[in-house]
């Protein structure tokens, strides 16, 4: 009883974020073209045909440049909410299916649970994908850390968590004030620092596996991100989701951590995939 979970990409480039298990799988956005969706799902040995809907977390185009023509391609179910989609990927027609916040939705063997996130955005939301006990979460795009996000995070057994810039490093960049204040005011992303303290002071002791995502190009390094979880990473595997390819996939099942050995010392598992 597992899921298995990949980031197809992450970042402002686009992301794309699959979990699913033998039979089933969801896509949480799809900011790839169909064809390199296709392609990194293929290298990976995932399945298209186990691919059974598409989550939209939010309007922005790094989110849903893929969106229709996949959709359409497969027949796929397109799940966004009324607000997103009269803003949202064009040409979804008929495929389009609307869910409402903290209500539910089962895909086959799959449960997912959509929650509002701060984001300026028209109606952006975060989801939780859960499979027999399993619970993984996909947290990007969030301005900061309200009481939904601690409340779903600690539930995970595995995280895609934004930990989009280092605030020095947006501080003293060269973006212009009304970009900076955007990114860091509440409504726009989360820092290296405020990703990290969810994830110290909230994790489940069953987080095995935590993919920082969504990572800026200019106010942030993998190197760096994955420096600063490193010295609290504790046995959870931290590993950089890559805007540039796909992450492996990995295996969350409800005990791979708690079946761990943690009372020796254990190197810290870290993974850079760039
Ligand atoms: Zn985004
Ligand atoms: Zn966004």
């Amino acid at each position: 009883m597992a899921l298995h979970i990949t980031s197809l990409n992450s970042g402002s480039n686009g992301n794309c974020y699959y979990v699913g298990n033998k039979n089933d799988a969801v896509l949480v956005d799809v900011g790839l073209s169909c064809r390199e969706t296709e392609k990194r799902m293929k290298k990976l040995g995932l399945d298209m045909k186990t691919i059974k809907a598409i989550f939209v977390s939010h309007e922005h185009g790094d989110h849903i440049k893929g969106v229709s023509t996949l959709a359409n391609k497969y027949g796929l179910p397109v799940f966004i909410t009324g607000k997103t989609a009269a803003h949202g990927p064009r040409l979804i027609g008929h495929l389009a299916k609307k869910f409402t916040t903290d209500e539910p939705v089962s895909i086959g063997s799959l449960t997912i649970t959509p929650f509002v996130k701060y984001h300026d955005a028209i109606d952006p939301h975060s989801f939780m994908i859960s499979y027999a006990g399993v619970n993984v979460g996909v947290l990007t795009d969030i301005g900061r850390v309200c009481s939904k996000v601690t409340r779903y995070f600690k539930q995970c057994h595995a995280v895609f968590l934004e930990s989009n810039y280092d605030e020095t490093l947006l501080e003293n960049g060269k973006y212009p004030i009304y970009l900076k204040n955007r990114i860091r005011g509440g409504l726009g992303h989360l820092s290296n620092k405020e990703a990290l303290d969810l994830f110290v002071e909230h994790r489940s002791p069953a987080l095995s596996h935590l993919l920082l995502s969504h990572l800026s190009k200019e106010n942030n390094s993998p190197e760096l991100a994955a420096q600063v979880f490193e010295p609290f990473a504790n046995g959870t595997t931290v590993v950089v989701a890559s805007r540039f390819c796909a992450s492996e996939v990995y295996t969350i099942t409800a005990s791979s951590f708690l079946d761990r050995d943690r009372s020796i010392d254990q190197p810290v598992q870290l993974g850079l995939f760039e």
